[in-house]
C-alpha cells in the first residue's frame, strides 16, 4: 500500500491551470523526487499535498485515509507532513532553539533541541542566535530541524537548496537524504534541477504544465 497516493487531481488559478489530472503513488520509506520548470505546478503539488491549497478535483489519500477529496479535507496540522520552503520561513523574532523547539511538544528540552540540531550536523551552541546571524546554509538545516522535531512521516522539500551555492547544496543533498533515511521519514523534493534529483531519489516524477 502507498503511503500517498495523488489520483487525478486538478487544481486552477483563475485561468491557469497549475496542476491537470496529476496522478502520483509513493511508497513508504522512499525518496521521491519531481523535476519540472518554474511555473509546472511542483509548488502546487506540494501545497495541496501539505494541506495549504485544496483541489478542484481529484482525491489524495495518505497512509490509508483521504485527506483531500469529495469525501473529506483533513486541516495540515493533522496530516502528519513536514514542510520545508525555499527560504527556509525561520521565525525571526524566535532564537534557533525557539524555532526548533516550536515543532516538539515540550517546546524546550534543551536535550531534544540538542539533538535535533546535531542531527543535521549543526554545533548545538547555536541554539541561542536569531535566524539573521546564520548563514543560508545554516538557516536551511535548522527549518529541517524543526520539520523533523514534529516526527512527520512525510517530508515534503521544496527547493530548499535553492538559495544554496553548489558545494553546499551538494553536501546539504547528502545530508537531508541520510536524515530522512535514518529516521525513515519517506520524502519528496521539489527541484529543477535534474543532477540533484538524480543523485537525491529512488523514484522520479517530471512535471510539465501540470502534468505529470
Ligand atoms: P513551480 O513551483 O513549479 O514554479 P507553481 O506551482 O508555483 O510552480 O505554479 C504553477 C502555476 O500556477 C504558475 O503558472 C503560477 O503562476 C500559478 N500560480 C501558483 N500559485 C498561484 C496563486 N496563488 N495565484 C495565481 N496563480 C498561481
Ligand atoms: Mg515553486
Amino acid at each position: 500500500m502507498s503511503l500517498l497516493s495523488l489520483t487525478g487531481v486538478s487544481k486552477r488559478y483563475g485561468e491557469v491551470r497549475a496542476l491537470d489530472r496529476a496522478t502520483l503513488s509513493v511508497e513508504p520509506g522512499t525518496l521521491t523526487a519531481i523535476v519540472g520548470a518554474s511555473g509546472s505546478g511542483k509548488t502546487t503539488l506540494l501545497r495541496l499535498v501539505a494541506g495549504f491549497e485544496m483541489p478542484d478535483e481529484g482525491s489524495i489519500t495518505f497512509d490509508d485515509l483521504q485527506i483531500a477529496g469529495p469525501l473529506r479535507i483533513v486541516p495540515p496540522h493533522r496530516r502528519g507532513v513536514g514542510l520545508v520552503s525555499p527560504e527556509g520561513a525561520l521565525f525571526p523574532h524566535l532564537s534557533v532553539g525557539g524555532n526548533v523547539g516550536f515543532g516538539l511538544e515540550s517546546r524546550s528540552d534543551p536535550a531534544q533541541i540538542a539533538a535535533l540540531l546535531a542531527a543535521v550536523e549543526l554545533d548545538p551552541s547555536i541554539r541561542t542566535r536569531m535566524p539573521h546571524e546564520l548563514s543560508g546554509g545554516q538557516q536551511q538545516r535548522v527549518a529541517l530541524a524543526r520539520a523533523l522535531a514534529r516526527r512527520p512521516k512525510l517530508m515534503l522539500l521544496d527547493e530548499p537548496f535553492s538559495a544554496l551555492d553548489a558545494g553546499l547544496r551538494a553536501n546539504m543533498r547528502e545530508m537531508v537524504k541520510r536524515r530522512l533515511q535514518a529516521e525513515g521519514v519517506t520524502g519528496i523534493l521539489v527541484t529543477h534541477d535534474q543532477q540533484e534529483a538524480l543523485s537525491f531519489a529512488d523514484q522520479l516524477a517530471v512535471l510539465e504544465d501540470g502534468h505529470v
